[in-house]
């Protein structure tokens, strides 16, 4: 008999570029530490600002705002590049405007309206396309009573790194999805700010799956919270219920924030991520062993304060992976709920063999020996790649012959390929059962 297993998606390692506290108009840094330092003032009067609560003396070369401009140019670098992953869309960024009423604030007297509109038509029509968008709580500075949906003394990323259990925290996040929805944007999963929910890990992971099946109908959502860089990553699934289709994936990052930091005046460095000559820096040992890449950055940071170096790092970083994977065989850029969807099937889908009835015989001319492999799931993914130990001359999913290609370039979906003595097939794996027929 024939053994089986799975693969990465097309043999290549998912890459995934993470954009934390993006928003529509509102430059999240500058709100940030304009409130943070405000309730430092005010609860602990006389106690300096840490450092992770951001520079003042910065605050006057920081604005308020990132023209959608910006955000059409480097939406449109990333579509002409292949880069894929998430991208937030905080819904009431800093308590200024809730997204699904129009943005109605006034910066500095100027109506921020048309700059909302232009925003909003960025996110859908060159954003998302590449990138899942998600909530990344409510204002991502304070807890937001919902009762009376002001500002709280509580802060979303410090409070509530250990948020309430109960029903509130579901509902917080039902409120952030619910948001997005009411500009015709489902999210695919949601996105911590900071540490959010960090010390009740379970009870997030289940909200936030309770949140998405309420609001979006969807049984597979994703959270992002960790990054990680001192471990190999993986894709952690939480609450798998394999015959109903229910789970939550943890999209674990291993590298950042090393474009323009989430401040906009902190540069970071390419050869933190990969170096030129692609032998240092934190993803080539990953890459090597073949585990998902996320890489993180924040929104303010690419912008730098208007001077984009930070979107500089980001190109010097991709032109660097494309020389290590020049003709596109060994990685694939992927959006994070792609990610999510392919590990719940990797890890939540029967895979059974058996030799083919005697009642089917093998048609003519196949002389071989007819193995059948039935897989049987309710996670459905694309690109769903397999792994035989025996070469085969013929490929049948579901009564569909597959095309044999002859090289890793030209290995794609619906695809399968000989080398050695091991065959990969690659197809889109559909809820229910799939049945391979292979004549070896
Ligand atoms: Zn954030």
């Amino acid at each position: 008999m024939i053994n089986v297993a799975v693969c990465n998606p097309l043999l290549r390692t998912p890459l995934s570029l993470i954009v934390d506290d993006s928003c529509p108009v509102i430059n999240l840094t500058y709100y940030w530490i304009h409130q943070r330092h405000a309730w430092k003032t005010q609860h602990q009067p006389g106690v300096p600002p840490d450092r992770w609560e951001g520079n003042a003396s910065q605050l006057k070369k920081i604005p308020p705002t990132i023209p959608a401009d910006f955000a059409a140019e480097w939406a449109e670098w990333c579509w002409e590049n292949g880069v894929k992953g998430k991208f937030s869309l905080i819904p009431y960024p800093a308590g200024i405007g809730r997204v699904d009423e129009g943005f109605p604030a006034e910066v500095g007297g100027k109506s921020l309206t048309l700059e909302y509109q232009a925003w909003m038509r960025v996110y859908r029509e060159l954003i998302w396309p590449s990138f899942d968008l998600t909530p990344e709580m409510l204002t991502h500075t304070a807890v937001v009573d919902l009762d009376t949906f002001t500002l709280t003394e509580e802060w979303e990323q410090v409070e509530w790194v250990d948020p309430p259990v109960d029903d509130r925290l579901t509902d917080y996040i039902i409120t952030a999805m619910e948001m997005l929805n009411n500009v015709g944007i489902p999210c695919e999963g949601v996105t911590s700010p900071g540490a959010f929910g960090k010390r009740q890990e379970a009870a997030y992971a289940k909200a936030v799956l309770t949140a998405s099946q309420h609001v979006n109908n969807d049984p597979r959502p994703f959270y992002f919270l960790w990054l990680k860089h001192d471990e190999l990553p993986d894709v952690p699934i939480w609450y798998a219920e394999k015959e109903n289709g229910i789970a939550i994936a943890s999209i674990v990052a291993c590298a950042g924030d090393w474009f323009g930091g989430w401040t906009g005046y902190d540069l970071g460095d390419a050869d933190r991520f990969i170096t030129a000559d692609l032998q240092g820096g934190r993803l080539p040992p990953i890459l090597e062993k073949e585990l998902p890449c996320v890489l993180v950055g924040h929104w303010p940071g690419f912008y730098f304060n208007g001077e984009k170096l930070g979107f500089d790092v980001l190109k010097t970083v991709k032109s660097r992976l494309n020389n290590y994977d020049p003709d596109g065989t060994k990685t694939l850029w992927m959006k994070t709920s792609e990610i999510g969807h392919y590990w719940m099937a990797r890890e939540l889908t029967n895979i059974s063999v058996s030799e083919r009835d005697a009642s089917c015989p093998p048609e003519k001319g196949d002389r071989g020996v007819v193995q059948k492999i039935t897989l049987s799931t309710q996670f459905p993914t694309a690109n769903f790649t397999l792994v035989i130990d025996a070469p085969v001359r013929h490929v049948q999913v579901n009564g569909w012959d597959l095309r044999e290609v002859y090289s890793r370039r030209d290995f794609q979906s619906n695809t399968f390929l000989v080398e050695g003595k091991q065959t990969f097939i690659a197809f889109d794996l559909e809820v229910g059962d799939t049945i391979l027929e292979l004549v070896t």
